[in-house]
C-alpha cells in the first residue's frame, strides 16, 4: 500500500492546466509543421503558419495559445494499492484546476448550471472527473483543457448493427461537415464505438487523449482510422475552414464490447490545440 497526500494532486493539477495552455508538447508542434509543409492550398497553408507561430510564441511567453482555455476534464486511474490521505480527491482535484486557472490568469468559461440564468462559477470549477480502478499503487491522471467550438460540434447516435461501416463512415463525415470552420481545424476526431450510450461518448472523448501517431491495437480498426482520416481529408474544408487538404491531423478509434442490437456511436471533436496531458504520481 502506498500514501498519497492529495495536496500533491492539487499542485499538480495547477501546473498541468497552465501548461497544457501555455505549451505545445514537441509531437503536436511537429505534427502540424508537417501538415504546414505539406498543404497545397495557400490559403490553408497561411492558416497553417499563424497555428505554428501562435503556438511557438504561447510558449515563449507563457500566455495561453487561445481565448478559449477550456472546460478541465480530468481521466483519473486510481491504483487499488493507493491510500489516499489529506482530503477528497474529488475536491483535491477541484481545488487544482481552481489554483491553476487562476495563477495562469486563464479564462473561466465555466457556468453553473446549463439552462437558466447561466452564472459563471468564476473559477473555471467544476472539472469534468471520470474515475477507473486499476490494479498497482501509482495515480494517474490525463488532464485535458476542452475548447468548446470543437465540442459544440460533436455527436452520440446509436446505430442499428445494418451497414454498419457504412453509416459510421457516413455519420463521421456529417459532423465533419456540419462542423467546417467551427471546430477551429484542422481538427482530431474522436470515434467511440461500443457499449453503451454513455459508453460510446467516454470512449469518444479517450481517444482525443491519445499521443500522436497511436493507432488501435487492432489492425482492422487502426485500417478503418487511416480510411476515415482519407474521407475527412477529402472535404476540403482544409486548416480554420479556407480549404485544402488538412481538416483533421487525425481520426481516433476506441472500442468497447457492445450489444447484438446495435452499434453505439459518439463522435467527439477537438480542436487542433490537443490540450492534454498524463500526470503520474
Ligand atoms: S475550439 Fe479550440 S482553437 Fe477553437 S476557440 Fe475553442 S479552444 Fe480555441
Amino acid at each position: 500500500m502506498r500514501t498519497i497526500n492529495v495536496a500533491e494532486v492539487t499542485a499538480a493539477v495547477a501546473r498541468a492546466v497552465q501548461a497544457i495552455n501555455f505549451h505545445t508538447p514537441a509531437p503536436v508542434l511537429a505534427q502540424l509543421k508537417d501538415v504546414w509543409a505539406l498543404e497545397p492550398s495557400p490559403a490553408g497553408k497561411l492558416a497553417l503558419q499563424d497555428i505554428v507561430e501562435n503556438r511557438q510564441v504561447a510558449t515563449e511567453r507563457q500566455v495561453p495559445m487561445c481565448q478559449d482555455t477550456g472546460m478541465a476534464v480530468v481521466f483519473v486511474r486510481l491504483g487499488q494499492d493507493v491510500h489516499l490521505e489529506g482530503g477528497d480527491l474529488r475536491a483535491a482535484i477541484a481545488a487544482g484546476v481552481r489554483q491553476g486557472y487562476q495563477e495562469g490568469y486563464l479564462r473561466k468559461s465555466v457556468v453553473a448550471e446549463p439552462l437558466f440564468d447561466r452564472r459563471n462559477t468564476g473559477d473555471n470549477t467544476p472539472p469534468v472527473i471520470h474515475f477507473d480502478l486499476v490494479p498497482g499503487d501509482q495515480l494517474r491522471l490525463t488532464v485535458a483543457a476542452k475548447g468548446f467550438g470543437a465540442e459544440n460540434m460533436s455527436r452520440v447516435k446509436v446505430l442499428t448493427p445494418a451497414n454498419r461501416l457504412e453509416n459510421v463512415k457516413r455519420e463521421v463525415l456529417s459532423v465533419v461537415q456540419d462542423a467546417g470552420p467551427n471546430a477551429c481545424p484542422p481538427i482530431v476526431v474522436g470515434v467511440g464505438l461500443g457499449g453503451t450510450l454513455e459508453m460510446a461518448a467516454l470512449l469518444a472523448k479517450r481517444a482525443l487523449m491519445r499521443e500522436v501517431g497511436e493507432r488501435h491495437p487492432d489492425p482492422r480498426y487502426a485500417a478503418f482510422e487511416l480510411e476515415l482520416l482519407d474521407l475527412v481529408n477529402r472535404t476540403g474544408i482544409g486548416p480554420q475552414g479556407w480549404g485544402g487538404v488538412n481538416t483533421a491531423l487525425d481520426v481516433r478509434i476506441e472500442t468497447y464490447p457492445t450489444h447484438i442490437a446495435a452499434v453505439p456511436l459518439a463522435i467527439n471533436l477537438d480542436c487542433h490545440l490537443q490540450r492534454h496531458m498524463e500526470i503520474v504520481i
